[in-house]
């Protein structure tokens, strides 16, 4: 073939990419674009923190390009639209893209193919954004896995990581195509928000996979809520800036046994807190799995059983929930991060998705959409399985009687109240025995330190206790299975998480 579209999307990186490697191999021109999907690019859940991510790594990846021959076209509107016009102006033989999973990406991508076809345009999809596709990794009689354990066992038999993709030879981009200019799209920037780009992605995953409290001591650190030691990839990874594959390459290659060595470091103990990342990766693998093969997920619960619950949805318990002014420390703190820097620690999304859910007995589904409407890695999958996982509709064998204690939680994972006091200033003074529940202050105490509850900083909008009770008859009353042993086994679990 002569010239083929590359048409990116969550692919914004020229290294380990499959589609580029593809397209190189059988044309001589490769002719990138990105369409900036109108609907997607106007939609209410689309975070500014995201769009800005985007932009960055548009920019950049304009950058890299320019090195390889070639450069960046980026056009706004239908993106069957745009691609039928663009591959008739370049004279383009086909359109390469990778395959996108989501339920409102293959609508999509089925009527970009049905224009293509229309246009006698040849086209071809790969899969790149996750490691196995997920018609890859199957029961034996070909049904989709529903429990994360079992997708995990045959996901290691199935998946292997191939050699890396490498760039090097030129993409021949014919000339002065038109494009938008990103840079122009980008207003003003807003500094609390990660950096987009692939450049920045792999510094980030060098410096995680080399650092002391890194992945060497993943296992432990990761839920160190103040420490904020987990890697901070996942925008990179919805995004494409970094590859996937490649993680998983350079996380093996550093905990290799001879590398340990090097290091003078338990091969035994490094290994395995490599495993404990990858296999959060595999959860992201899973997450898409379920969601691909069950896409009513994406509105309802995966258990249909809890798909009318009876929820109070109280406007002004959520509106305070959003803002971080429920009164209990720990939920607000990550409220805070998130609405602050577009980003929040995974143990505060537990925290705050089973408060929402089970202590202001709200719809999962409204928690979902201002997390999309404000994470700098929003992720339909991920974000649906997460929500899903905290509400107890999801595939999780552990159903709803998992109720997070927020004060537990709060002196298990951020004991020194570190992460609560740099996101929630005002309680900064708070001594730590009262950090994660400062109604309980001697007055004594609150004088001195000039503290007043309710003035400067909420009471608690629910009482955590009472409200357990509610959701546990709640989510009882509609599965009539739950047994006498109820309590008991919430109240062990709650303990243990
Ligand atoms: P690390 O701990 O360094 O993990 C490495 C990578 O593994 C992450 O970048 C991510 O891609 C993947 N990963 C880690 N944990 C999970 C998980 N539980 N589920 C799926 N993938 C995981 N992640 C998103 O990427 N987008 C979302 O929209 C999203 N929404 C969530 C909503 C809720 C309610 C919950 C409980 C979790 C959600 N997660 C989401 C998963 C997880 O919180 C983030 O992936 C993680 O906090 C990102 O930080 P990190 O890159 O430092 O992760």
């Amino acid at each position: 073939m002569q010239r083929i579209l590359w048409w990116l999307r969550r692919d914004l990186r020229v290294q380990d990419n499959l589609t580029l490697h593809q397209a190189l191999q059988n044309a001589a021109a490769v002719i990138p674009v990105f369409v900036l999907d109108a609907q997607l690019w106007r939609s209410e859940k689309l975070a500014p923190a995201r769009k800005q991510f985007l932009l960055e790594s548009l920019v950049e990846l304009d950058a890299q390009l320019r090195k390889r021959g070639s450069y960046l076209i980026v056009r706004e509107g239908d993106a069957a639209r745009e691609l039928v016009h663009l591959a008739r102006e370049t004279q383009a033989d086909a359109v390469y893209f990778h395959a996108d999973y989501t339920p409102y990406a293959r609508k999509r991508d089925t009527r970009v193919m049905a224009a293509l076809d229309a246009a006698g345009i040849d086209y071809a999809a790969f899969n790149d954004i996750y490691l196995a596709d997920p018609n890859q990794v199957l029961k034996d009689d070909g049904t989709p896995y529903t429990v994360f354990t079992r997708y995990r066992m045959r996901f290691e038999q199935n998946v292997a990581v191939p050699a890396r993709y490498a760039l090097n030879q030129n993409l021949n981009t014919p000339p002065h195509i038109s494009s938008l200019d990103v840079q122009n799209l980008i207003t003003a920037r807003n500094s609390n928000y990660a950096r987009g780009g692939a450049t920045v992605g792999m510094q980030l995953a060098h410096d995680f996979i080399s650092r002391q409290n890194g992945l060497a001591a993943y296992g432990e650190s990761r839920n160190d809520m103040a420490a904020d030691a987990t890697s901070h990839l996942s925008p990179h990874l919805h995004f494409g800036t970094v590859s996937v594959r490649e993680l998983i390459r350079l996380a093996r290659e550093a905990f290799s046994e001879s590398s340990a060595r090097r290091k003078q470091v338990s091969a035994r103990t490094s290994s395995e807190n490599a495993k404990v990342w990858i296999d959060e990766i595999v959860w992201r693998e899973f997450f898409n799995h379920v969601l691909y093969h069950f896409p009513r997920a994406a509105h309802s619960a995966f258990r249909a059983e809890y798909a009318n619950l009876n929820w109070d949805n109280d406007a002004e318990f959520f509106q305070a929930w959003c803002e971080g002014r429920t009164g209990y420390p720990i939920v607000d703190a990550g409220m805070r991060q998130l609405r602050e820097t577009g980003w929040m620690h995974n143990r505060a999304r537990m925290i705050t998705a089973s408060f929402l859910t089970k202590d202001l007995l709200a719809d999962w589904r409204m928690g979902e959409k201002f997390f999309m409407q404000n994470l700098i890695d929003g992720d339909m999958a991920s974000n649906n399985g997460g929500w899903q996982w905290a509400a107890g509709t999801g595939t999780d064998a552990q159903p709803y009687f998992r109720i997070f204690n927020p004060m537990l939680q709060g002196a298990r994972f951020d004991p020194t109240g570190a992460y609560v006091r740099r996101h929630v200033p005002e309680l900064a003074k708070v001594p730590v025995e009262y950090i994660h529940a400062p109604w309980e202050m001697p007055h004594a105490v609150m004088t001195r330190i000039g503290f007043q509850l309710g003035r400067d900083y909420p009471k608690p909008i629910v009482v955590h206790a009472t409200q357990r009770e509610r959701a546990l008859a709640l989510y009882k009353h509609t599965d009539a299975r739950a047994g006498a042993s109820l309590k008991k086994r919430s109240k062990q679990m709650e303990m243990s998480l």
